[in-house]
């Protein structure tokens, strides 16, 4: 498929720059005002046939997951009974927990221990938001994604690796249904 079939979006922007972002898994075009998307498209033509062919790959692989159903009460409620299993878990106290809608990460955690959970994260089932909750709390006691970091995780989720190939195939998945009219539509 070339990627004059790839549909994509143009938002004109004050940037130096063009890029290319794929991040919600709809390509999306940054320009300097006035440049002409075409000549863009092509010259970059490789990488967004070669990305988008992994996003519609992720997807597949995702066709067989299930998508959650959770009230935003029952989502809240979830997320602070985790943190509070896991802060005791491993003896961390967390700060603040703020939730928002994010399109580039599932959850983040600040150096001040306030913890930044992705709504969209309520259409994970559990055991992944058990998962993010506990990756994102460790990250108190190791910043970096190093050896020692992994370590930690590994003696929770010894099978931390597939949890995070879950998470990537959920994450397109999740991401392309938020931006639909009809949500989940995806089968
Ligand atoms: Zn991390």
């Amino acid at each position: 498929m070339g990627p004059d079939l790839i549909k994509y979006k143009v938002s004109y922007r004050n940037v130096k720059y063009p890029r290319l972002e794929f991040k919600t898994g709809e390509l999306l075009l940054v320009l300097p005002y006035g440049q002409d998307p075409k000549v863009f498209l092509e010259k970059h033509r490789h990488w967004i046939v070669k990305k988008n062919k992994f996003i519609r790959e992720c997807l597949n692989l995702s066709s067989d997951k299930e998508v959650v159903k959770r009230t935003d009460e029952e989502f809240k409620g979830l997320i602070l009974s985790l943190v509070e299993k896991i802060c005791k878990e491993l003896d961390l106290r967390i700060n603040k927990v703020y939730f928002r809608q994010m399109r580039t990460k599932w959850a983040s955690c600040s150096k001040k221990r306030n913890l930044t959970i992705n709504k969209l994260m309520r259409y994970l089932p559990e055991y992944l938001i058990e998962y993010i909750v506990f990756h994102e709390i460790t990250h108190i006691i190791e910043r970096r994604h190093n050896k020692r970091f992994w370590g930690i995780v590994a003696k929770r989720f010894n099978n931390y690796r597939e949890l995070e190939q879950d998470l990537f195939r959920y994450w397109f998945l999740i991401q392309l249904s938020a931006c639909r009219p009809i949500p989940f539509g995806i089968k």
